[in-house]
């Protein structure tokens, strides 16, 4: 049977398709409901399916979005099918507003797979920011913690072996099995929350292995709904919010009317300025920040490296510990 619901091709063409993450990780979409003419249709609380001209409903979409309007988008949805270390699922928990079904650790035996971060990401510890990494580490660090990572995980994979070997319930068996090691589940989220969580987790300052996951599923939600997208990277991802302070130093440089927008002849508002009228030195770096060009963000999917359900599945399988099978 023919089905009624609006389908996107670009989406139809991804659907249920692996994306690889990190080295054992992938994130699928499983389902969507919904794409941009949704989001007009109860925007507008329309009847039936229209035919809206496409730059209509693109001119509605960054309108909703430019004035945090956003209950329309919530009426699209994505679920995804992901997999992740157990360090990441614990940052990606905190989105709140997604309905989640993780695999059971009680009831399904894990498959022992642990992620490595490559060479590239081993780095030290950020020296500006307290939650981050920065520069190389000496590659002999970097050989001997791979090297003590894989005896903690072969030390606590045996035991894991070993205490279901026992029969010792699964609940148990796992307690000691590490951060490292990947987990499973459904994630399904509306659109507005979805572009508030891809907001914070493709930043710079979210983690590196996150941020990962973050862009296959921006390049997802590109292809569910490809106007919405375009006004969040606008709006959202690539604008920032100008304080009280910033917008006094700013309408002291430049002006703008209809015309467009002016210099304002040999104006300069100085550090000193800024301090005085309340800037920390942070913020005054932050400004700096705001005002640079932005980096026109790219999160295209890369079609060559979607896997089968079936490939993901085996190495899944086969990373089960298998003594007592
Ligand atoms: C770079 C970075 C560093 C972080 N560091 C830490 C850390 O060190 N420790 C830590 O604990 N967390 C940390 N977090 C997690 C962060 O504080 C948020 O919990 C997480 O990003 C989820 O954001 P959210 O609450 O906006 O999203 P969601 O949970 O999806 O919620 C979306 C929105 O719904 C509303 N909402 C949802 N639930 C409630 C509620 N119960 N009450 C009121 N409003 C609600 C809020 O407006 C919220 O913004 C970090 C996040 C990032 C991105």
């Amino acid at each position: 049977m023919e089905t009624k619901r609006p389908t996107i091709p670009a989406a139809e063409e991804i659907l249920g398709g692996y994306f690889p993450v990190l080295d054992h990780g992938f994130v699928s979409l499983v389902d969507y409901m919904g794409s941009d003419e949704d989001v007009e249709r109860a925007a507008r609380v329309s009847y039936g399916y229209g035919t809206r001209k496409v730059s209509q409903t693109r001119g509605l979409i960054r309108y909703l979005r430019r004035h945090r309007h956003t209950t329309p988008s919530e009426m699209v949805e994505l679920k995804f099918h992901c997999a992740m270390p157990m360090f990441v699922a614990r940052q990606w928990i905190r989105h709140r507003t997604a309905s989640v079904n993780e695999t059971s650790g009680r009831y399904s035996l894990m498959p022992l797979l642990f992620y490595t971060p490559g060479k590239d990401q081993f780095q030290l510890q950020s020296r500006s920011n307290n939650q981050g990494r920065e520069g190389g580490a000496p590659p002999e660090v970097y050989k001997e913690a791979v090297e003590r990572w894989e005896r903690l995980r072969k030390e606590s994979g045996d035991t894991y072996a070993w205490l279901l070997g026992e029969d010792v319930a699964r609940e148990l068996a796992r307690i000691d099995l590490p951060l490292s090691m990947y987990t499973q589940w459904y994630w399904k989220m509306d659109l507005h929350n979805l572009l508030h969580f891809l907001s914070l987790r493709v930043d710079p300052r979210a983690q590196w292995e996150i941020r990962q996951y973050a862009h296959v599923i921006a390049g997802m939600v590109k292809r569910v709904a490809p106007l919405s997208y375009e006004a969040w990277v606008d709006y959202d991802l690539e604008g920032r919010v100008l304080t009280r302070v910033d917008r006094d130093a700013l309408s002291r440089l430049v002006a703008a009317d209809e015309a467009g927008v002016h210099a304002r002849d040999g104006a300069v508002v100085g550090a000193q300025e800024l301090k005085a009228a309340g800037l920390s030195a942070r913020e005054i770096t932050e400004l700096a920040e705001k005002l640079r060009a932005p980096d026109h963000p790219d999160f295209e999917l890369d079609l060559s490296t979607m896997k089968t359900a079936e490939d993901v599945a085996k190495e899944m399988y086969e990373a089960v510990p298998g003594t007592f099978e």
